[in-house]
């Protein structure tokens, strides 16, 4: 049960006319889950938990509206691999995964998101083997604390890797029953969750895909992510060969735009290192037009504000809730992140422009609290702990209470039985096998342009 939580004397992030951010020295008062007040010299009731927060900015939590939170145990293994390749080695090994390892990937990846302040995650949760590993999944959301959209999501399956042979039958029965299985659990269980659909089978017949769409629009779902090339992470974009995402291309959608940071198997989930390689790629993309034609340019493209709010507001009015999340303001749920100003990486720069020290200066290491829908979820720089019985009405493969450090041996061993079975697999034969059963032009593959 959250408490009352005082955060008394900060320099708080506010966001006010057209999205511009004030630094403003105030007191916030959570209650509940929500900021019921933010004001000057607040006197707390007694019981309230009171928290020193001179010398702390506060901002609200992050916003990522793009991420396969399962791939705890793939980590490291795709860091020189274009997107051929990771669909062999990353995607379809999903098919390597029990439900239990689905579990404890995705509590690895929640509780990622939590240590560097992301509040909210849209979670793209393309490992659908089967409902245990749905359901999986969303216990492990569930019980890390954060604030999910679990986006269910129908997933090509393997019939065998060798040879490798992708399932045709995509949506069998039991696809969209799971899912009305889920919306019955997530409207009793607890009103931070969220269910949203993921769907990339476009390429099924369209009668098929307006029923499914009907479907799932009745079942009162809002939140429905796909992919497009253009995606949401700079990171993996970049890494994939999948061009630079839209939100700060000249294609005027940054009023549109929001950011994820899609794989944390290839980088770390952090939305503020997501935000400084957006704006300072885009800004050298500027650049280099002016610098091409000998000229100089007058002012930055994008601003520091701009990318600050790619990572909140914009991503909480991504998904339909701009209104609840996304900034500091009285009424909205107490989703909040407190940086401490004074480390050697936000010292001076923290004064000047709290907005910049975050965008430009912060690392995860800085953070040090994380209150999720009003209950701290990191505190002094360290999670606490986590109540997987939290996630037992869903799933029950898992419970009790765990620390990082229980967790973090945990996610090793299963990485070790992973990679035992990953041994055995010939990626090269796979990746042939992608690029059939995706029809792609093996013309087009080329060393060099
Ligand atoms: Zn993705």
């Amino acid at each position: 049960m959250a408490a009352s939580i005082l955060l008394q004397g900060g320099t708080l992030l506010l966001h006010g006319h057209d999205d511009h951010v004030e630094s403003v020295k105030a007191d916030l008062l959570i209650e509940g889950s929500i900021i019921t007040r933010i004001e000057s010299d607040i006197e707390p009731s007694s019981g309230t938990h009171i928290i020193d927060c001179r010398d702390k900015v506060i901002s609200p939590g992050f916003i990522d509206t793009h991420h396969h939170v399962w791939q705890t145990l793939q980590r490291g293994r795709h860091a020189n691999q274009l997107l051929l390749e990771y669909m062999a080695t990353g995607n379809f090994t999903s098919s390597l995964h029990t439900p239990a390892d689905i579990f404890w990937g995705e509590v690895g990846g929640c509780l990622e998101c939590l240590d560097v302040g992301t509040t909210t995650v849209v979670d793209h949760a393309h490992c659908n083997y089967s409902p245990e590993h749905s359901k999986a999944a969303l216990a492990a959301t569930l019980s890390s604390g954060i604030r999910p959209v679990f986006c269910y999501c129908p997933t090509p399956r393997l019939d065998s890797w060798d040879p490798f042979k992708i399932n045709m039958d995509f949506l069998p029965p039991w696809v969209m029953s799971t899912l009305e299985e889920l919306v019955a659990h997530t409207s009793l269980l607890n009103s931070r969750i969220q269910l949203g659909f993921a769907f990339d089978g476009a390429w099924l017949p369209k009668e098929v895909i307006v029923n499914t769409f009907d479907k799932v629009k009745s079942l009162g779902i809002k939140v429905i992510t796909t992919h497009y090339v253009h995606n949401a992470s700079l990171s993996t974009n970049s890494l994939m060969a999948l061009g630079t995402p839209v939100a700060f291309s000249d294609l005027g959608l940054q009023s549109h735009s929001s950011v994820g940071v899609d794989c944390h198997s290839n980088q770390s989930a952090s939305i503020p290192s997501e935000l400084r390689l957006l704006l300072q790629c885009s800004r050298g993309l500027n650049n280099e037009k002016f610098i091409a034609q000998d000229k100089i340019p007058k002012r930055v493209n994008k601003t520091i504000e701009e990318a600050f709010n790619l990572g909140t507001i914009a991503g909480a009015r991504a998904i339909g809730r701009g209104t609840e999340l996304g900034s500091l303001k009285v009424g909205k749920k107490a989703d909040i992140v407190v940086w401490d100003a004074a480390s050697p990486g936000m010292v001076c720069a923290a004064e000047e422009d709290a907005v910049a020290a975050v965008v430009l200066h912060s690392s995860p290491a800085d953070l040090e609290m994380v209150i999720v829908d009003g209950v701290i979820r990191k505190e002094g720089g360290k999670l606490k702990s986590v109540d997987f019985s939290e996630g037992n009405e869903i799933w029950d493969g898992e419970n009790g209470i765990w620390e990082w450090k229980e967790i973090s041996k945990e996610l090793t061993r299963r990485r070790v039985e992973m990679m035992k079975k990953v041994e055995k697999i010939d990626f090269q034969a796979a990746t042939k096998g992608v690029i059939q059963g995706f029809y792609i032009d093996e013309e087009k593959i080329m060393e060099s342009v």
